[in-house]
């Protein structure tokens, strides 16, 4: 089911982890409507990036899904509010990431991680707090800003 111009609810909800473990995956009505938020703004990211193809590697995240891949518990993931994607057409999730942080999208947390770039929405109600971060690798702790 497409949810914006150039993504699906399919791309946004399927889990690697979750076929190969047999896990339920499938998003509840809320998750639904974050995702289609999610969308929006990916497509906003779209644009900036050139109009080029963005490959989404991971969005929404059952808990049972999180857990199984180590995620934090909080993760904005779980709620459907958050994007794990990149865009080699464009160039590498560190100039991904840049050009986001550089731009007007709103984000309350945008991660250039090892190999892709997260772009996490805040909860409804709550301030975007546009927090730029940097995770090496999974065993490093989180750096402050966007670090090539
Ligand atoms: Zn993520």
């Amino acid at each position: 089911m497409q949810i914006s111009e150039h993504f699906t609810l399919e791309e946004l909800s399927f889990s690697e982890a979750a076929a190969r473990l047999g896990l339920d995956n499938t998003p509840a009505p809320i998750v639904i409507t974050n995702l289609g938020l999610v969308a929006a703004v990916m497509e906003r990211v779209r644009t900036l990036l050139g109009d080029r193809p963005i490959v989404v590697h991971s969005g929404y995240r059952s808990p049972q899904v999180n857990k199984a891949v180590g995620g934090v518990a909080t993760s904005a993931h779980c709620s459907g509010l958050a994007c794990d994607f990149v865009c080699s057409a464009f160039g590498t999730p560190a100039e991904v990431a840049l050009a986001i942080q550089g731009s007007d999208i709103e984000y309350d947390q945008l991660i250039l991680e090892y190999g892709w770039v997260h772009l996490g929405l805040a909860q409804e109600g709550l301030l975007s707090r546009r927090e730029a971060l940097t995770k090496r690798s999974a065993r490093t702790a989180y750096e402050s800003g966007i670090r090539a």
